[in-house]
This record gives C-alpha cells, sequence and structure tokens, in this order.
C-alpha cells in the first residue's frame, strides 16, 4: 500500500521531490500540498491525481489522508510545522536547515525527545550519495587509518543575485559541514573563516576558506564558492594515518584523444547528487511507513546550524569562534 504524503513548500525543490515521489519511486501518492503561495500550492495539486490543497501546513497536517509529511518551505518557517508533525505523530522529512535558529533546532529536539522516538529525518542528502557512501566505507574499513584531516571543496558554477556571503556558510557550506561530521563522526568544536580578494566575476569576496576543529583534534578545511563558471565541482579527500582516500570523479567516461584527455563536470547540484536525492526520499519513505525516520536526525541539523552560526560569527569578526551545543540526549547515540 502507497504511503499518502503531503507536501508543504510547493517551490523548487518540493516539486522536485513530487516528481521524485510520484514518478520515480514507487511506495508514495501525494494526498495534499501546501504553500504560502495558495495560487502556487493550488496548481501543483491541479496536476497530481488526488491531491487537495490546503491553506496551512498545520491543516495540511491535521488532515486525515496524510500520513507523512514532507517540508521543502524556506527554512525560517520549518519550527511550526514540524512541530505540529511531531505531536501529530507523523514521519517528516525535513529540507536543510532543520531550522534557521539554535533556539527552534533545540526546541524541535525537546519535542521529538518528549515524544520518545525519531520521526523527522533532514535533508542532508550527501549522506545517500553512493561517492560519499564509499568514502565513509573506506575509511571503517580502516584502508587509511585514523582520520587526521578532510579536505571538502564545494564550487558553484553561478548563484543568483540575491546571494549573499552569509548564504555562502549557511546555505552553501552547511552541506560540507554535515558530510564533515558524518565522515568523521565527530562534532565541530571551533570554526575560523578567510575570505579569498573580491571575486572579479561576482560581488562576493569568495571563495571562503572555512576552518574546522574538530572535537577530537582532526581538522577540515573547506573551499566554497559559487562563482567558479565552469561547473559544479565536489571534492573531498581524507587524509588517515597511513593513507589517503578521496571523492572519484564522477563523469561515466574519460576520454583521451589528439593528445589530451577530458570528462565531464556536472553543470549542477541537481545533475551531481541526482541519486543522492532519490535513494535519500526511498529510505525515507522505508522508514516512514514503519513509522519511524533514518538518516540525519534533528540533532544532526542543529549541530549544522549551531556551526554554521559559528561561522559567521568568524566571518564577521576574523576571529576564531567556539561552537558550544546542548547535552546530546540518548535518543541521538
Ligand atoms: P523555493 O523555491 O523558494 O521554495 C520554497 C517554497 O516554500 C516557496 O513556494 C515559498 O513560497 C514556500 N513557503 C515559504 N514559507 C512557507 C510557509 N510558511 N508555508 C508553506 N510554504 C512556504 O525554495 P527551494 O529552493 O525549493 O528551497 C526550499 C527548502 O529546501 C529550503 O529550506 C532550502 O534550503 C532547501 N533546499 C535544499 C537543497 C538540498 O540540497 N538539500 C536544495 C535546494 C533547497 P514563496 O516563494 O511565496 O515565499
Amino acid at each position: 500500500m502507497s504511503l499518502r504524503i503531503g507536501v508543504i513548500g510547493t517551490g523548487m525543490i518540493g516539486q522536485d521531490h513530487i516528481r521524485r515521489l510520484t514518478q520515480v519511486l514507487p511506495g508514495a501518492r501525494i494526498t495534499a500540498v501546501s504553500d504560502i503561495d495558495a495560487e502556487r500550492a493550488r496548481s501543483v495539486a491541479a496536476l497530481l491525481p488526488d491531491a487537495r490543497a490546503h491553506a496551512t501546513g498545520a491543516e495540511l497536517i491535521a488532515d486525515q489522508t496524510v500520513d507523512a509529511v514532507l517540508i521543502a518551505s524556506w527554512g525560517g518557517a520549518h519550527e511550526p510545522d514540524l512541530l505540529a508533525a511531531i505531536a501529530a505523530g507523523k514521519p517528516t522529512f525535513c529540507e536543510k536547515p532543520l531550522a534557521t535558529t539554535q533556539t527552534a533546532c533545540r526546541a524541535i529536539i525537546a519535542a521529538e525527545v518528549a515524544h520518545g522516538k525519531r520521526l523527522v529525518q533532514v535533508g542532508f542528502m550527501r549522506r545517500f550519495d553512493p561517492y560519499y557512501r564509499a568514502l565513509r566505507s573506506t575509511l571503517d574499513s580502516g584502508a587509511i587509518g585514523a582520520p587526521l584531516m578532510f579536505h571538502s571543496v564545494h564550487r558553484n558554477a553561478s548563484a543568483p543575485g540575491h546571494f549573499t556571503d552569509d548564504l555562502l556558510i549557511a546555505d552553501t557550506a552547511v552541506h560540507d559541514i554535515d558530510i564533515s561530521r558524518w565522515l568523521l563522526g565527530t562534532e565541530v568544536a571551533a570554526v575560523s573563516v578567510l575570505a579569498a580578494r573580491q571575486n572579479s566575476r561576482g560581488r562576493l569576496a569568495e571563495p571562503l576558506l572555512i576552518l574546522l576543529e574538530m572535537t577530537d583534534g582532526a581538522l577540515v578545511d573547506i573551499e566554497v564558492s559559487v562563482n567558479i563558471g565552469f561547473g559544479y565541482d565536489i571534492r573531498g579527500e581524507i587524509v588517515g594515518e597511513t593513507g589517503t582516500a578521496a571523492l572519484a570523479e564522477t563523469n561515466p567516461v574519460l576520454l583521451k584523444a589528439e593528445g589530451a584527455f577530458r570528462g565531464a563536470v556536472p553543470a549542477d547540484w541537481q545533475t551531481r547528487f541526482r541519486d543522492a536525492y532519490d535513494v535519500e526520499l526511498r529510505e525515507w519513505l522505508t522508514a516512514a511507513a514503519q513509522g519511524g525516520a533514518t538518516g540525519p536526525s534533528v540533532w544532526d541539523g542543529y549541530a549544522a546550524t549551531a556551526t554554521a552560526d559559528a561561522g559567521l560569527r568568524a566571518l564577521r569578526s576574523r576571529a576564531r569562534a567556539l561552537v558550544t551545543l546542548i547535552e546530546r540526549p540518548a535518543l541521538y547515540t
């Protein structure tokens, strides 16, 4: 039987997740949608066989035809809908960020802990990418010894006009922050940030170089940019005590001809992480059908927001900023 899903936020990624749930993955049906733009919600519902459009997320969550909720609205709007979904006991997938303030993240953690079991999966899709999973398996196998450093590179071809240097950390590097925590299995203790000189191709002083000091002493450097021009380039290399392991290039064919070799660079994140998004929602559907959640938790969402906050403080002050987390509840150990 199909899981009946209500989608809150029918913008770009909300519509892409609806496509994935209705055209790519088995086991799901969209029975309700809502968006702050009522007309957008109605037009998305009209393209689905049996979805109704609701005026608010609260109404959608209360809908008896909704078994599980997918939240893809703006990050600042996630908290009330997550709290309502947890109160209703409905499994929920929430796009990153979990919430835009640590106070909101802590309220969501408290609600889920009070509920007594995990209901929420946060949309850090890199954890479902086959390349990152292979990198983590290599590390876990002991092939390179204990990790000492992780080099992470996150280059976007271009960014929309409204993009700010704050978003370079809170929206873009937050993926590198989460994957660093996941790969290395530790929290971030402190963050420092340096900006390159003004990029003549854009308005921002970038790339940024972000240094994470992990709680066990390992180091992570993140190069993040949104104006690299040539494509969407993701790199990652772990330096271990006895070897190194790096993400492979993703193109299926490497051409050697006329004294040169070449392969394709993905154009954008939708292309690079297509498989990751599919696996992410496939695993969510399986867990949600059993009334629970898997993968990135609300704790992971909170830790990422707290680390990004420290990054923003470091960017503005040009000084090293400490990351202070609340005690981790047993639900997330
Ligand atoms: P978007 O195109 O602006 O879509 C967001 C939609 O939510 C818009 O239709 C917006 O309406 C609507 N909305 C805003 N507040 C709402 C509320 N209170 N209730 C219901 N709907 C509301 O943005 P997007 O790019 O799809 O991003 C949505 C979320 O996904 C963000 O949290 C973003 O960080 C995340 N995201 C994650 C990834 C990833 O790689 N995991 C990639 C892209 C986006 P208006 O346009 O009228 O404000």
